[in-house]
């Protein structure tokens, strides 16, 4: 690689990295004004929200889930007993 080449790469990696950038913008703004599950208000002004809540991208999709942390921690719990009782059924080597 020369470094033209090198120079043209490392642009067009800046170029891609801004462009993630603002598609993550983009999609903050598709974000819902409440909870998925029990729809308990969000503000997406409030910062401790937005810091505190679970922001699932599907960007494929281009859909964004949003979870308070009650609903997050249930699921968790949730998935949690969930992966046990699948270790617990096809285990028992120990
Ligand atoms: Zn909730």
């Amino acid at each position: 690689m020369n470094r033209e080449q090198r120079r043209a790469a490392e642009k067009q990696a800046k170029k891609d990295g801004s462009g993630e950038v603002q598609e993550k913008v983009a999609l903050f703004g598709k974000l819902g004004d409440e909870c998925l599950a029990c729809s308990k208000p969000f503000d997406k002004k409030n910062k401790e929200m937005v810091m505190s809540w679970q922001v699932i991208v599907h960007e494929k999709e281009e859909k964004v889930n949003l979870y308070c942390p009650d609903c997050w921690n249930k699921a968790q719990e949730v998935i949690h007993s969930f992966i046990e009782h699948i270790e617990s059924k096809d285990g028992g080597e120990e």
